[in-house]
């Protein structure tokens, strides 16, 4: 069987994947795309050799990214997903009845019709009255808009080349702009086991921004390191105290996940010190 290694930018190792077939290969105005299909995993969306989602454990990470947010506020109406062209993300935050509606940014308009045709269970929503799509760059989208928003969800691929326009000082300062009083805003930021540097780089950043920010983590069996991290921040509420009830359909998240998932404050503090070894 043919094989496929991962190249991605950060990871001290390399994963190794069958691959079945190869179900789409393409180069978009902004990276190359894949889909293949692997015995395990299913379907895999791959950017520019590094993979973004699999059929079988995609739930976890869609679920971890949205819900702990939209359920620290007591009411989101207004949300922004940046990124998450395969439709994931927006599929779980339109399980919240409160949302009324959802700015869909994702840069790169291939990676949205590619999922719509082979990621259908993952892509179901992307037309959605309730949600409008922009094909633009996320931090072109935030600059300068009135403070209406709710949640701030971004699911980007991984730090570098034109998703790094989301991980500035001046993103962070337009996305606490366009935030209401209770608004959250979120992103992935790597994994503790490998990327420990990057996770303190990104948190500080939000820090000199943010009055509240704070990091919770879940489990990714195909993202390098694994024990991935979620860098959260506000303008004053805490994201560990759930302020609407849990009433959506989850595989994973759980009232008892959104309290467990958050780093235990001395471990926190400890990292912040960088004074956690491994
Ligand atoms: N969950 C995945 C992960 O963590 O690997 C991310 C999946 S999603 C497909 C990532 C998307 O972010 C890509 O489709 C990419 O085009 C989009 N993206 C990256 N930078 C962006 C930016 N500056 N503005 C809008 N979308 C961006």
């Amino acid at each position: 069987m043919i094989k496929f290694y991962e190249k991605d930018p950060y990871a001290p190792i390399q994963y190794t994947y069958e691959v079945e077939n190869i179900l789409y290969k393409g180069k978009s105005k902004f990276q190359e795309i894949m889909v293949i299909q692997n015995p395990h995993f299913g379907r895999m969306l791959i950017l520019d050799g590094v993979v973004q989602i699999t059929e079988r454990d995609e739930f976890f990470y869609h679920e971890m990214l949205t819900h702990v947010v939209l359920h620290a506020h007591p009411a989101p109406k207004k949300v922004i997903v940046i990124g998450g062209g395969d439709g994931g993300a927006v599929r779980e935050v339109l399980k919240h009845k409160s949302v009324e509606k959802v700015y869909f940014v994702e840069i790169d308009e291939d990676v949205i019709n590619v999922s719509k045709k082979f990621f259908p269970t993952v892509a179901c929503d992307i037309d959605n009255p309730r949600v409008e799509i922009k094909c633009m760059d996320g931090a072109d989208f935030v600059r300068g808009r009135n403070a209406d928003i709710d949640a701030v969800i971004v699911d980007s691929t991984d730090i570098v080349g034109f998703a790094t326009s989301l991980f500035t000082k001046e993103f962070f300062t337009s996305i606490k702009n366009c935030l209401t009083e209770n608004g959250f805003y979120v992103t992935l930021s790597e994994s503790l086991h490998f990327h420990k540097d990057i996770v303190i780089e990104v948190q500080e950043t939000m820090k000199g921004v943010f009055p509240m920010v704070d990091l919770y983590t879940a489990p990714i069996a195909t993202y390098a390191g694994n024990w991935w991290t979620f860098s959260v921040a506000s303008k004053g509420p805490s994201p560990r105290e759930m302020r609407k009830k849990f009433e959506i359909k989850a595989k994973y998240y759980s009232e008892e996940i959104h309290h467990q998932a958050f780093l235990p404050k001395d471990m926190y503090e400890k990292l912040m010190q960088r004074k956690l070894e491994w």
